[in-house]
């Protein structure tokens, strides 16, 4: 036979793309159309139906950056459409290759009822099932404005971020508003052909499948009269029917598709915008639910539904019936899905124990796993803190957007610093926005990594990001997939049906041991300096508010402030969200993070003064960031004993150790019993000794403190990326410099640029620690600054600070996956160590840092470099210029376990306090166990809640000390407080109780104290 294989595929792709697809919409009748435009923020739905509405004509502009126009679109159903299904096509303009990230429109009845979204992908508005022909059209779209950002050439600056700067241009040109014949049988052969097109494009050119698709095709093709459509449709179809009933091979690749969207809770637009983006996907879900029986979506993200239940509650009711029916599934069990290497480890705890008790609460259920497809890497603590909250399984599939390694499985046990272990799927479509294309679903079928010994996999799949969520032809082709010779077989159903099938089907997965880092978006540690410092500042009030709160409680009576404690706990982790924390949002999203981190700290420091007062104690006077404590009564908020005043109490404090900052001619001397440190006049260190042994830090003939400035240019997405070409192009800000003493510290300005800094260099604490705080006014664009404190020690790895513990990184490039770390991150701190001798670097409110082994004669030196600020245009076109005040510190003869105190102790530094002792109300009897939460819980039952870690990697019995705790019994709880088996304590003669406590290395463990 003659082969017309590729003229039939030629065929198939005009034919389809200008005849059939645009024949499913049949005798359009134009809508009258008139518009409201809101002057300013949006309105609520009342307000918007009863406004003043001015006609407007196809054609018309509308819409300026971030406004919302309200569109009434009127007419009636033509008598001839009688008995035909009937929509309104409306075109607001719409780009279709960029759902979610344009015009969007919610749409009302007349009463004030969301019907569903208007999306590039879903232009349609449902008006009758079965038409009778003269019935009344009126319906209200909700348009919102968004501009489009990551445009065709995207990453270029743009002010259109921020309401403040963006234009009054009109954006958006209404296209089309008209009634219209849905033609349902063209609509079914339009996914007959096309899931049949698809298929064939992805089959080998020589199968007899493929061939035999195309034969069908081209046969239905020749019963297609392109002059009337509807009329031959059905014939059409006929000829497909055989090629479409081949069942798929027993061995077929299995895709358990999830109704999906991923909805960033802010990026390139604000916060206000994704409470809307939710309630416009979530309405036109929970119709598609009701349309289609065998469909199933899953939303992440106790916060969207919050949002949704107080912004739209008539679809907020909606979705509730369809969470009782199971099949609108909450996923994830957390409050937002936050970035993940950057929070706290109780940050994370407290993600997963505020958006359990959303659901449960809302919903009567948990989420049985984590769903975090889009955050830029994951900690090493996770899989200990997520099976510690009772989680079986975790999602994510970023890690395929690596730059170089691929990663070695997409099913798999993940194993955590402490040797815990989760259940794994990375999706192998590499996509949490699947289309259930042909390509697609070829494509995890094909990348599969676990296909020899199993089949399942999982799909995500909708537009995300307003774009509208799962479309009825992603459920089409599912349909047509569902057993399919040829093609995986695609199944629509929820996470835990899949994961209980990926289990079973795999019970001795392969195993990945420690942090999944991310070869991507390493600028994502450092960009957006301040909000990360609010995070921060906010993680370290709130643990010091509860802490205080819960001893006022306990001790006096005074109320515990569940309701401000949990807001505000929302409100953080709200703002840890995984394009927030990172830095990666518009211009206005971290504008309005930083007036909301004040407002949080405001909070916290009145609860904190409050609590503090019901004890009896007044702190010092500009409340909690003094400096060193001159007075003998010191307030330590860290859980880690300063100078005698054991954590989390306040008591009389040893006296400082000395230290002092002198001239030696043309240098300057800092030196304390400790640490001698030399400083030359440009303000470099060339000296830092470690006194007790003499060991000096610094490599021969370098010198620390050396500022170094670095062109930035990444590839593309400029707030996210730094690409390893940045090393190439580095100028050393070590030219002349004012350097002076003041006090006990030596001063450092430098100008550079069009940017200037001031260092303060002194030794703190017991003397050991040099702490530089920076006051910088930074106004570069795209270049990175790197604080460098090249040091002689001999180790191939850095130890970095990481939740709950820490964790080792190879420090070489012999393999590409070593190679692609160039830039990492940390907790508090990082080290580097040899036997009987280390450095520390420490951080206060920043993340990012590398260390490069470079040569120094027959020894290598470790050049130790803080990231402290970057530059670049894109989301926000001034992201990090300005103002910025940042301290580090460098710890001299330091280990993990001097750090990680060193580290709680930069962080909560000591304060000045009048009035009365407070004993610490939990207190570890071991160094190494840090109690890092005391709180009261948070089911209301007024029980004391104690949260401790292993910090060393060693294990350790000893036992925790409860002071002034009135401890009927104490049980062991998991990390969401539910309580397990009772502890045996021991009461001793002075009253406290003793609680005996074992720990594996890094493990953490949560008491509740029945009162
Ligand atoms: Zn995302």
């Amino acid at each position: 036979m003659h082969d017309n294989q590729a003229l039939t595929m030629g065929r198939v792709t005009r034919v389809l793309a200008e005849r059939l697809r645009p024949a499913v919409y049949a005798d359009p009748h134009p809508l009258a159309i008139a518009a409201h435009a809101v002057d300013g923020e949006p309105i609520p739905a009342a307000q918007g139906l009863n406004a003043e509405y001015a006609p407007v004509d196809v054609g018309d502009h509308w819409g300026r950056a971030w406004g919302t126009t309200w569109l009434r679109l009127t007419g009636e159903v033509p008598a001839a459409f009688a008995g035909r299904r009937v929509e309104i096509v409306a075109d607001l303009g719409f780009d279709v290759n960029m759902p979610g990230f344009q015009a969007e429109g919610l749409v009302y009845t007349p009463d004030g009822e969301a019907v569903r979204s208007l999306n590039p992908r879903a232009q349609w508005i449902p008006v009758s099932p079965k038409a009778e022909g003269g019935e009344r059209i009126e319906y209200y779209v909700e348009a919102a404005s968004n501009p489009v950002l990551l445009d065709y050439h995207p990453f270029l600056p743009t002010e259109e971020g921020d309401v403040l700067t963006s234009s009054d241009e009109e954006l958006y040109r209404i296209r089309r508003a008209d009634v219209c014949v849905f033609e349902e049988e063209v609509f079914e052969l339009v996914h007959d052909v096309e899931v049949l097109h698809q298929l064939a494009t992805e089959l080998p050119e020589d199968s007899a499948r493929r061939a035999r698709i195309l034969r069908a095709l081209d046969n239905a093709l020749n019963r297609v009269d392109l002059q009337d459509i509807p009329a031959t449709a059905a014939a059409a179809r006929e000829a497909l029917q055989e090629v479409l009933a081949s069942p798929a091979e027993p061995s077929a690749h299995r895709i358990s598709a999830v109704g999906h969207a991923h909805i960033d809770s802010a990026w390139l637009w604000p916060l206000r915008e994704t409470v809307r983006k939710v309630s416009r996907t979530s309405s036109s879900m929970a119709t598609l639910l009701d349309e289609d029986e065998d469909f199933v979506y899953a939303m992440s993200s106790a916060q969207q539904f919050a949002w949704m239940k107080q912004d739209r509650p008539e679809v907020f009711a909606r979705v509730k019936k369809a969470v009782a029916d199971g099949r609108f599934v909450p996923i994830g069990g957390m409050w937002v899905e936050p970035d993940a290497v950057l929070p706290s480890g109780e940050s994370f705890i407290r993600q997963i124990s505020q958006g359990q008790r959303f659901f449960r609460e809302e919903f009567g259920i948990e989420c049985r796993g984590a769903w975090l497809p889009d955050s830029f890497g994951y900690s090493g603590a996770l899989p200990q803190l997520l099976t510690g909250a009772g989680f079986e399984w975790f999602l994510t599939q970023k890690i395929s957007w690596n730059q170089v390694n691929r990663f070695p499985h997409h099913t798999f046990l993940w194993e955590g610093n402490d040797g815990s272990r989760i259940f794994t799927h990375f999706p192998p479509m590499d996509t949490y926005n699947a289309q259930l294309s042909g390509e697609e679903v070829a494509r995890a079928a094909r990348q599969f990594k676990e296909k020899s010994v199993a089949r399942h996999s999982l799909a995500p799949t909708g537009w995300g990001d307003g774009g509208g969520g799962t479309t009825r032809e992603m459920l089409a082709r599912a349909k047509r997939m569902a057993d399919l010779e040829g093609s995986p077989r695609v199944v629509f159903e929820s996470p835990n049906e899949f994961f209980d099938k990926a289990m079973a089907e795999l019970p001795e997965p392969g195993v990945w041991r420690g942090e999944l880092y991310l070869e991507l978006h390493r600028g994502t540690f450092t960009t957006q300096h301040r909000t990360k410092q609010g995070n921060r500042t906010s993680e370290r009030l709130l643990a010091e508010a509860e802490l205080w709160a819960a001893a006022a409680a306990v001790r006096t009576g005074r109320a515990y402030p569940y309701d401000e404690l949990d807001e505000l706990w929302r409100e953080v982790l709200l703002l840890q969200f995984h394009d927030i924390l990172p830095g990666t949002s518009i211009a206005w999203v971290h504008r309005e993070a930083e007036e909301r981190y004040a407002r949080v700290a405001t909070a916290l420091r009145r609860i904190i003064a409050e609590s503090l007062a019901a004890l009896g104690v007044t702190a010092g006077a500009d409340g909690l960031d003094a400096g060193p404590v001159g007075a003998e009564l010191a307030l330590n908020a860290a859980p880690v004993a300063r100078r005698g005043v054991p954590a989390g109490s306040v008591a009389v404090a040893e006296p400082a150790a000395p230290s002092s900052a002198r001239a030696e001619g043309n240098a300057f001397v800092l030196e304390s019993a400790s640490v001698r440190v030399a400083i030359d006049d440009r303000g470099l260190v060339r000296s830092l000794v470690d006194r007790t042994t003499g060991r000096e830090a610094i490599a021969p003939g370098r010198a620390g403190n050396a500022l170094q400035l670095h062109q930035d240019f990444p590839n593309m997405w400029d707030a996210w990326d730094v690409d390893e070409h940045y090393f190439a192009m580095r100028e050393d800000l070590d030219g002349p410099a004012e350097v002076s003493v003041d006090g006990d510290a030596v001063v450092v300005r430098r100008a550079f640029g069009a940017s200037s800094i001031e260092q303060r260099l002194a030794l703190a604490d017991d003397g050991r620690l040099l702490v530089i705080d920076c006051d910088v006014d930074w106004q570069e664009e795209e270049k990175f600054l790197k604080l460098a404190f090249p040091v002689e020690v001999f180790t191939d790895e850095v130890v970095a600070e990481t939740q709950f513990g820490h964790h080792r990184r190879a420090n070489h490039e012999n393999t590409s996956w070593e190679a692609a770390r160039f830039e990492t991150h940390a907790q508090r701190w990082f080290l580097v160590q040899e036997p009987g001798f280390g450095v520390a670097f420490l951080n206060e409110s920043s993340h990012g840092f590398d260390v490069g082994r470079e040569s120094g004669g027959r020894e290598v030196v470790q050049n130790a470099r803080f990231s402290l600020l970057r530059a670049p245009k894109f989301p926000d076109p001034r992201a990090d210029r300005g103002r910025h005040r940042m301290r580090f510190g460098v710890l001299v003869g330091a280990s993990p376990a001097s750090a990680t105190e060193a580290g709680w102790a930069m962080q909560s530094p000591l304060r000045t306090a009048s009035g009365a002792d407070v004993r610490a109300l939990a207190r570890s009897q071991d160094p190494a166990v840090i109690v890092s939460a005391v709180k009261l819980a948070d089911d209301r039952s007024g029980d004391l809640v104690v949260r401790m870690y292993e910090s060393a990697g060693s294990r350790v019995s000893t036992s925790i000390e409860l002071a002034g705790v009135p401890a009927g019994s104490v049980v062991a709880a998991d990390l969401i407080e539910r309580p397990g088996a009772e502890i045996e304590a021991v009461r001793m003669p002075d009253g406290t109780v003793h609680v005996p406590v074992t720990l594996r290395p890094f493990e953490v463990k949560t008491l509740r104290v029945k009162s």
